[in-house]
């Protein structure tokens, strides 16, 4: 007892501390006070051990160095890049798309300066916000106007709050969705004001049940795509076309949710015909909403495109300034609709794109290249296995891409465990439990990060207690 009192007085005040050199760096590189409250912790820390008997000497140079662990560890991001090793292209809980390089540097270039986001160059005079990128919009989908705003959440609750503000609006029974996160069709309808009016039945919807529901309280036609589920089976529903036709006949809006917006046709990366933004419009849609981070493989944002007459009223609503997209989004937008001029270019520049053309060869390839990282005598049985990638962030519903994954099967250790050191990892891996098998995923895996991946896979093997 006697000598740990001793041991406590002779700690060192936070001020004779901060004199010390190396606490001078600290505190330059820093700053005084977060050195000084780092100090302090590690000092608390520090008579906590004596208390317990676990340090019998007082050394200032390793208070200084848990302090800077500490100023260290607060600097970290808690926001940080993960490895998708799940085979899901599109995962919400992860950021969905990741961007394309040249979209990634159009954001970070806006970050760092001043731009003309509302500034004309050319007069000097006041800019549109909106107008670099409606221009691009209408080029590549063919719509007459083109309007952004922060997510298709935001998109339809523009839409319906300028069209249809205490009227109704006609919907099928079939499409109205929950996107995930509890986000719902009908409550979005309600907070913009609306009166939803149900038609059909789940499973088939004819469009004589758009007829008879049309009244002087309608407003206008909605389709919402059934962009996280199908229904499959005994069905029915109205297409775009003679949905058109009627709200035209009728002098109605058709509006057209469709959620994960392709702009290029899928077919030729494998997958069944998801409707492109394009087709949509020529097929009569007046206005067509959709995500910017689905897709269409850019930064999260919600896009309007349609006729002039329709979006002029968006562009006024109040809700406009509220939901307006940042500068950083308008270009990393503007830098991917760019790459959409030409499809060969998009389909190589946008990872997205790229992860789907990985043929399976591609694939065993990059998981010979992990294995070939991983050291001799780890405790796990490794293999290279076929399995079903998919799309996600509730685009192309159901449908599985064929994929290749390096299997782990740890000997002693449990799945779960395993699943939890990966993602516990300083750098971490989000990997999928399949069976009594945990999975990697090649597509959606970068050459890049093979590296990082097996030394947080080698490490997660190790026995922790004698590591
Ligand atoms: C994803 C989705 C939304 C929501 O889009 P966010 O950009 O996530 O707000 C709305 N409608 C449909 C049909 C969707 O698929």
């Amino acid at each position: 007892m006697d000598q740990s009192s001793s041991l406590l007085r002779s700690i060192p005040s936070i001020g004779q501390l901060l004199e010390l050199p190396a606490a001078q760096r600290l505190a330059e590189d820093y700053s005084p006070a977060l050195t000084a409250d780092a100090l302090r912790m590690a000092a608390e820390a520090l008579r906590g051990q004596i208390l317990a008997g676990q340090a019998r000497e007082i050394d200032a140079a390793a208070l200084i160095s848990a302090a800077q662990a500490l100023l260290h560890e607060g600097q970290q991001m808690m926001h940080r890049p993960v490895i998708n090793a799940t085979g899901v292209l599109l995962h919400t809980n992860l950021g969905r798309a990741p961007m394309a390089e040249c979209a990634a540097e159009a954001a970070r270039q806006a970050a760092l300066h001043y731009t003309n986001l509302e500034f004309d160059c050319a007069t000097g005079s006041r800019g549109d916000r909106l107008g670099p990128i409606q221009a691009v919009l209408c080029e590549i989908t063919g719509a007459e106007d083109a309007l952004v705003v922060n997510n298709n959440a935001a998109a339809m609750l523009l839409v319906l709050s300028s069209l249809a503000r205490g009227q109704e609006v006609i919907v099928s029974r079939g499409e109205l969705v929950e996107i995930g996160g509890s986000f719902r069709v009908p409550d979005v309808m309600a907070q913009s004001g609306c009166t939803l009016i149900e038609v059909g039945t789940t499973n088939k919807t004819r469009l004589a049940d758009y007829e008879r529901a049309i009244g002087d309280q309608t407003a206008a036609l909605m389709k919402v795509h059934c962009s996280n589920y199908q229904i499959v089976g005994f069905t029915q529903s109205a297409d775009i076309g003679q949905l058109s036709a009627l709200a035209g006949q009728r002098g109605l809006p058709l509006i057209y949710d469709l959620g994960s917006g392709a702009l290029l046709p899928l077919a030729p990366y494998g997958l069944r015909a998801e409707p492109t933004v394009r087709g949509s419009l020529a097929q009569g849609a007046d206005v067509v909403c959709f995500s910017g981070d689905k897709l269409l493989g850019g930064p999260q944002a919600g896009i309007i495109v349609g006729k002039g007459k329709f979006l002029s009223a968006m562009k006024r609503h109040p809700l406009m300034r509220a939901l307006r997209a940042d500068k950083m989004t308008l270009a990393a937008l503007e830098a991917t609709l760019k790459l959409y001029r030409d499809g060969d270019l998009a389909a190589r520049r946008i990872p997205l794109y790229r992860m789907l053309t990985q043929d399976e060869g591609d694939l065993t390839q990059r998981a010979r290249a992990l294995l070939a990282l991983l050291p001799a005598g780890l405790r796990a049985l490794l293999e290279i296995v076929p399995c079903q990638a998919q799309v996600g962030g509730g685009s192309a519903p159901g449908e599985m891409l064929p994929s290749v994954a390096v299997s782990v099967q740890p000997f002693a250790l449990p799945l779960n465990e395993l699943y939890l050191r990966l993602i516990g990892a300083e750098y971490p891996v989000v990997a999928r439990i399949h069976r009594d098998r945990l999975l990697l995923d090649m597509r959606t895996l970068r050459d890049e990060e093979l590296s990082v991946l097996a030394q947080a896979l080698t490490a997660a093997l190790g026995d922790k207690e004698n590591a």
